[in-house]
C-alpha cells in the first residue's frame, strides 16, 4: 500500500524527504497526475498542496519572494508581480487554462523542468534565485544554473524547492514576454521567451533573455545578450539580436514544429523584444 503523509511543518517534510527520497512529492498534481498511469505506483506520497511553509508571496528587501507552493492564479493576480515582474504574470496567465492555474504551482513547473515550462524563461530573464532545503540546511541556487539537461535539475533527492527569489528590476529595465503556440489559449508552447533589458538614453546597457522550447532545457540566449550590448534600442539592437540568435541555437524537429519554423519564430520573438513601441 502507498503511504500518504501531509507534513505538519517543514522539519517533518524534510525528514520525510531524507528518509524516503523515492517518495512522490505532490504539489498541485497537474503534471504528476497526467503521468501517473504510465509510472510505477510510488511507495509513498508527501502531499505539499497548500503547505503553508512554502506558500505565499512577499515583497521586501528589493525583491519578491514567491513560495514554491504559490499557484499560477496567485502569481498572476499579485499586484507587485504584475507591475514589477510582468513576464512572470503574463506567463502565469498562459499556463493551461483557469483550472490548471488554480492548481498548478511554481514549484511544480520548476520541478518538472520541461523545456516548454512557461514560467522558466521568465525566471531566467528576471534573474531568479531558487531557495531549496533539506535536513542538511537551506541553500540558494541561481536559476541560470538550475537546469542540467532534459527535465533534470540540480535538486538533490532529499531536497525540496522552498521559494523563488526575484530582484525588483530598476526603473531603466524594460521587460517583455511572448509565447507562441498553436492557438491563443490552452496551448503547449512552440517557442516562448522573456527579456529584461537595461537601457540608458536609448542604448542597451545589458540584457537577459530566457528562451524555452528551443533546446533540451530552458536557456539564456547569452550570444544575443552580448551582441546587443551598446546597440541602439530599435532596429539596430533587434537585427543584432536576430543574427546572434540564428548563429547560436539549433532547435529540434518534433511533433509540434519543425526546427526551421522554431528558429524563425524564435528570431522574431527575440528581435521584437528590442523594438521600440
Ligand atoms: C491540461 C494541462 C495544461 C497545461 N498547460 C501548461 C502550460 O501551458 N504551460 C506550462 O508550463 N505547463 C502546463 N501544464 C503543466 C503543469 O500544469 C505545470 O507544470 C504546473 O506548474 C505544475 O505544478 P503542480 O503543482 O501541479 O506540479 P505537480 O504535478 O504536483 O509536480 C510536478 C513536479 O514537481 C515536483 N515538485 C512540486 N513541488 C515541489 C517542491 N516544492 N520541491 C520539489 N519538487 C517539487 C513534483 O515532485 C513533480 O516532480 C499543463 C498541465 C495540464 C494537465
Amino acid at each position: 500500500m502507498t503511504a500518504y503523509v501531509r507534513p505538519r511543518d517543514l522539519a517533518e517534510a524534510l525528514a520525510l524527504r531524507a528518509e524516503h527520497p523515492d517518495w512522490m512529492v505532490l504539489a498541485g498534481g497537474t503534471d504528476l497526475m497526467v503521468n501517473a498511469i504510465h509510472q510505477k505506483v510510488p511507495a509513498g506520497i508527501v502531499d505539499l498542496w497548500r503547505f503553508a511553509p512554502i506558500g505565499g508571496i512577499t515583497v521586501g528587501d528589493g525583491r519578491i519572494t514567491i513560495g514554491a507552493g504559490a499557484t499560477w492564479t496567485e502569481v498572476e493576480r499579485h499586484p507587485a508581480i504584475r507591475e514589477k515582474l510582468a513576464p512572470l504574470a503574463l506567463a502565469a496567465r498562459e499556463i493551461g487554462a483557469l483550472q490548471i492555474q488554480a492548481r498548478g504551482t511554481v514549484g511544480g513547473n520548476v520541478g518538472t523542468s520541461s523545456p516548454v515550462g512557461d514560467s522558466l524563461p521568465a525566471l531566467l530573464a528576471l534573474d531568479c534565485e531558487l531557495e531549496v532545503a533539506s535536513v542538511r540546511g537551506h541553500r540558494r541556487a541561481p536559476y541560470s544554473a538550475w537546469c542540467t539537461g532534459y527535465r533534470t535539475t540540480q535538486l538533490a533527492p532529499d531536497e525540496l524547492v522552498i521559494a523563488a527569489h526575484l530582484p525588483l528590476p530598476g526603473a531603466n529595465v524594460r521587460t517583455a514576454w511572448r509565447k507562441v503556440g498553436t492557438r491563443r489559449a490552452q496551448s503547449i508552447s512552440k517557442v516562448m521567451g522573456a527579456a529584461a533589458i537595461e537601457v540608458d538614453a536609448g542604448v542597451v546597457v545589458s540584457a537577459r533573455i530566457g528562451l524555452g522550447a528551443v533546446a533540451n532545457r530552458p536557456i539564456r540566449a547569452t550570444a544575443v545578450e552580448e551582441a546587443v550590448r551598446g546597440q541602439r534600442l530599435g532596429a539596430q539592437a533587434a537585427e543584432a539580436a536576430r543574427a546572434a540568435l540564428r548563429a547560436s541555437i539549433a532547435p529540434i524537429d518534433d511533433v509540434r514544429s519543425t526546427a526551421a519554423y522554431r528558429l524563425e519564430v524564435a528570431e522574431n520573438v527575440v528581435a521584437r523584444f528590442f523594438h521600440v513601441s
